[in-house]
Parts: structure tokens; sequence; C-alpha cells
């Protein structure tokens, strides 16, 4: 269970695996700001389900590749709902899947721009007030990609998840001996917006059987898989875990060969 009295923020909640894991959080009894870029709708309809279940949500639009958007939406989660001790850096994107052929260096930088500085801004933005209360946990959302899965069109983006698993075992270095713990998760193939993108519904399902068959568990990915694994890692319990990079991918088998 979270700390009693948690606030959690959680970032790109409106939708897919973050709304799966500012559900569950608040379920577990944290206060949850659900962060979000575009779509206002899908975030006020998951808090309005939040606070029908009996918890506590705010809606709250920032850009977390612009530092003093995330820096104005701590303030106003803190404000709202009370000191941070759960970010979970969720938000992401995945670049229109650019290969060497295809690469577009705008598309690339703001890539990096969301994917990794997003977390550095968010995690920056937190720190000062979890080291001053000696307690925190940090939740990255990573990718399997970045560990080398062998699916391809997904170049650039999982060099972007490499750096953010890089960065959680860095920041936990850092936030360590404040008490503050930084794990990442690292989801295999999850049915959400992202994965469907612009597949057709024939497109979609034969998707689904070839990540299917790269999976010994034989499905796709819920987002819920995912939550569950970010509630661990952000309860109070999970306090003398850190540094570590959990792989949530039914047992994915395509692992790029090496030696
Ligand atoms: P999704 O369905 O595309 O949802 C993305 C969420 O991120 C939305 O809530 C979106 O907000 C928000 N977002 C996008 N850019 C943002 C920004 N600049 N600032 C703040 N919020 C932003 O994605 P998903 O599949 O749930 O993926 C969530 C995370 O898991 C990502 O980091 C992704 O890389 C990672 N992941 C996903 C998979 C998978 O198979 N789906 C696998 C491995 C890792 P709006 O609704 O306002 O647009």
């Amino acid at each position: 269970m979270p700390q009693a009295g948690s606030v959690a923020l959680v970032t790109g909640a409106s939708r897919g695996i973050g709304a799966a894991i500012a559900q569950r959080l608040a379920q577990a009894g944290a206060a949850v700001a659900v962060n979000y870029t575009a779509k206002a709708e899908a975030a006020e309809a998951l808090v309005a389900r939040i606070r029908a279940e009996g918890g506590r949500a705010i809606a709250v639009q920032a850009d977390v590749a612009d530092a003093a958007a995330v820096a104005a939406m701590v303030a106003r989660t803190e404000a709202e709902l009370g000191p941070i001790s759960i970010l979970v850096n969720n938000a992401g994107i995945s670049g229109r899947g650019l290969t060497l052929d295809t690469y577009d260096p705008a598309v690339v930088a703001r890539l990096r721009a969301v994917n990794v500085d997003g977390v550095i801004h968010t995690v920056r933005a937190v720190a000062p007030g979890m080291r001053a209360r000696r307690y925190g946990r940090i939740i990255n959302i990573a990718s399997i990609a970045a560990i080398g899965t062998a699916f391809p069109g997904t170049t650039f983006y999982a060099a972007s998840k490499a750096e953010v698993m890089i960065l959680t075992r860095r920041f936990a270095m850092e936030l360590g001996p404040f008490g503050i713990t930084v794990n990442a998760v690292a989801p295999g193939w999850i049915v959400t917006d992202m994965t469907r993108g612009a597949l057709s519904e024939a497109e979609f399902a034969e998707r689904v059987r070839q990540m299917s068959e790269r999976a010994m568990l034989g499905r796709p990915g819920k987002p819920e898989d995912i939550a569950a694994a970010v509630v661990f890692l952000a309860s109070e319990e999970a306090g003398f875990v850190t540094a570590q990079v959990l792989a949530v991918d039914g047992g994915r088998m395509d692992y790029i060969g090496h030696g």
C-alpha cells in the first residue's frame, strides 16, 4: 500500500497505461494528479471515475517537455492535494517508428524532449520536497525496447527509453541517501492508443497475433498489468527496492542476439 496520505503525480494519465496507473493508485488510497497534455476531456472523465469510487484526484495540464509547465504542475498539485510522495513518469511518445532510413531530426528531438527531458524535469521538480521529507517513490515507465527487443521500427524510441533506464539508476544513486527509491518498469507490448496507432482492424488483429507469439504467456499486455507493478514499487513496503528495471512483458522471447 502507498504510505498513508500519499499524493501521486502520474504523467500522461489521461489514457492507456497512465490512466490505469492513476486509477489503481487511487484505489490503493493515494490522492492522484492526472496529468495530460491535450486530451482534457479524457483526463476529467478519469478524475470523475476516481471520485465516484471515493478517491481524490485532479486533472493537471502540462507538457512534460516544458520545465516551467512541469514546475507549475507540481506547485498546483501540492497546493490542491498536498506534498507529492509518488511520481510516476509515464508520459511518452513513440516518435512515429523512425528508422535509420526515415530519420527526421525534428521528430527525434521531440521524442527525446518528451521521453527523456520530461523525466528530468519532473524529477527535478519533486526532488527538493521529497529530500526535505526524506521519503519518495519515483517510477519511470521505460520499455523492453531499450533492453533490445527485435521488433523493427522502434530504433530511436528504444534509444530514448535506454536513457530513461540509466537515468533511473543514476537518480536512484543520487536520491537514495534521502530515503527516495527510483525504479523503472519496462512494459512489453500493451494494447493502447500508442500500439493501435493508425492500424486497420485487420492489421491490428495481425499485430496482436504476432506480438502474442513473441511472449511466453501468449497474449498482449493490458494497462492494468503495468499498473499492478507500479503500485508495488510505489508502496511503502517496497522501500528497499531501488535502481531496478522490472520488465513486465509476458516473457518476451525476441531479443536481439549477441556473443
Ligand atoms: P498512449 O496511449 O499514447 O498515451 C500517452 C499518454 O501520454 C496520454 O495520456 C498523453 O496525453 C500523454 N502525453 C503524451 N505526450 C505528453 C507530453 N508531452 N506531456 C504530458 N503528457 C503527454 O501511450 P501508452 O501506450 O499508454 O504509453 C504510456 C507509456 O508507456 C509511454 O511512456 C510509453 O512509451 C510506454 N510504453 C508503452 C508500451 C505499449 O506497448 N503501449 C510499451 C512500452 C512502453 P493526451 O491524452 O493529453 O494526449
